[in-house]
C-alpha cells in the first residue's frame, strides 16, 4: 500500500485536525453512565477511498462504541435478507424532526418513522435471522465485521449500562409490541439492539464501513459484497434524510452528504463512488451530534466541493 504519511491528503487532514481541535464546545454523553468515561479531547479523522486507500490522523487507534452509526448497516441487512416490501411493513422512510429516542410512532399505521431513530432500529433488530440468540448474534457480528473488514468485539460495560438504563427504549419496544410492529419478546429484541450499539470500532473501521457504502456495497479492503447497489442506495437515501438526528435538514443544507452520527461521538459521511469519511470526537451538541465531527465534515465538503447539490 501507498505510504500515506507524506501524502497531501494526510497533510490536509492534519491541518484540519489542528484547526478543529481548538473548538471546545459540547459535552460528552452521560445519559448512559459508561459513555461519560470517554476522553473529551480525543479527535480523529479517517478517510477510506473506494479503492481501499486509508488516510487517517489523530487518535485513530481509540476504540469506542458504534452506537447509532450501527443503524444504517442493520437497515441494509434487513433489506438484503427480507426485501424492501417486507421491511416497509415494519419501518418507514420518513424523517421525524424528533430526537433519536422519540417514542412517537406514525399515527396512521403505528409504524416507526424510519430506521435511524431508536424505534425503527429496534424494529429492525428483530429482523436478524437465526434460530437461537447465539445465531442472531453471529449474524449481527458477521454484518459489522463484513463492513469493517476485520473482527470486532462488544464493549461489555457499555452493553450492561445500556441495558440497565434503557427504560425509554423498553417503553418504545412495548409500544411497538402493543401495535404489532414487533413480535417480541421485547427483552430479546432489546438485547440485540443494546448489543448492536455496544460494538467497538475505531475511526478507521468506520471509514471502511462508509467506504463500503461509497463502493455500492462492496468492501474495498476485502472485496466482500455486503449489499447490492440498489440496497446501498436505499440505505444512503435514508441516511441523507434521517441520519443526523433532528439536525438532518440543516446537515443536508450545509454539508450535502448522506451521513450518520452516534452518541459516542462519531460521524460517518459517504461520497458515493468515491470515499467514506469518519470523524471521532466525543463532545456532543444539544442534538447529540459530535461538535467537531460536524465541523470537520462541513470543512471537507466545502474544501473538496462534495455537497451533492452545489456546483463544484
Ligand atoms: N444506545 C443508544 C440508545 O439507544 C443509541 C443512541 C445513539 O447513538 O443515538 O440510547
Amino acid at each position: 500500500p501507498l505510504d500515506t504519511a507524506e501524502h497531501p491528503i494526510t497533510a490536509y487532514l492534519t491541518r484540519l485536525l489542528d484547526e478543529v481541535s481548538k473548538q471546545n464546545d459540547g459535552a460528552v454523553a452521560d445519559y448512559i453512565p459508561e459513555l461519560a468515561k470517554a476522553d473529551p479531547e480525543d479527535l480523529a479523522i479517517a478517510i477510506t477511498t473506494v479503492d481501499g486507500q486509508t488516510y487517517a490522523v489523530g487518535t485513530v487507534d481509540r476504540e469506542f462504541t458504534i452506537q447509532s452509526v450501527s443503524k444504517p448497516f442493520m437497515y441494509g441487512y434487513a433489506l438484503r435478507e427480507h426485501g424492501l416490501e417486507r421491511v416497509l411493513k415494519q419501518v418507514g422512510v420518513e424523517p421525524t424532526g424528533d430526537p433519536f429516542n422519540s417514542i412517537v410512532l406514525n399515527n396512521e399505521n403505528n409504524r416507526p418513522f424510519n430506521p435511524m431513530v431508536n424505534a425503527g432500529a429496534i424494529a429492525t433488530s428483530e429482523l436478524l435471522i437465526g434460530a437461537t440468540r447465539e445465531e442472531k448474534i453471529a449474524a449481527q457480528m458477521d454484518l459489522y465485521e463484513g463492513f469493517a473488514g476485520r473482527k470486532l468485539s462488544v464493549d461489555q460495560a457499555v452493553y450492561a449500562s445500556e441495558s440497565e438504563t434503557g427504560n425509554r427504549n423498553r417503553a418504545i419496544a412495548y409500544m411497538m409490541l402493543n401495535s404489532g410492529m414487533i413480535e417480541g419478546p421485547t427483552e430479546a429484541v432489546l438485547d440485540l439492539y443494546f448489543r448492536q450499539c455496544s460494538i467497538l470500532v475505531n475511526p478507521i473501521d468506520l471509514s471502511v464501513m462508509a467506504a463500503t457504502l461509497a463502493a455500492h456495497g462492496r468492501n474495498p479492503l476485502t472485496g466482500r459484497v455486503m449489499l447490492t447497489p440498489g440496497q446501498t442506495s436505499d440505505v444512503l437515501s435514508v441516511m441523507a434524510t434521517c441520519g443526523m438526528y433532528d439536525y438532518a435538514g440543516q446537515w443536508m443544507f450545509d454539508v450535502g452528504l448522506p451521513a450518520k452520527s452516534g452518541v459516542a461521538g462519531s460521524v460517518v459521511a459517504v461520497i458515493p463512488g468515491q470515499l467514506g469519511i469518519a470523524v471521532y470526537s466525543p463532545k456532543l451538541d444539544a442534538v447529540g451530534n459530535s461538535v467537531r465531527g460536524i465541523q470537520v465534515c462541513k470543512r471537507i465538503s466545502d474544501d473538496l466541493g462534495l455537497h451533492a447539490y452545489k456546483d463544484r
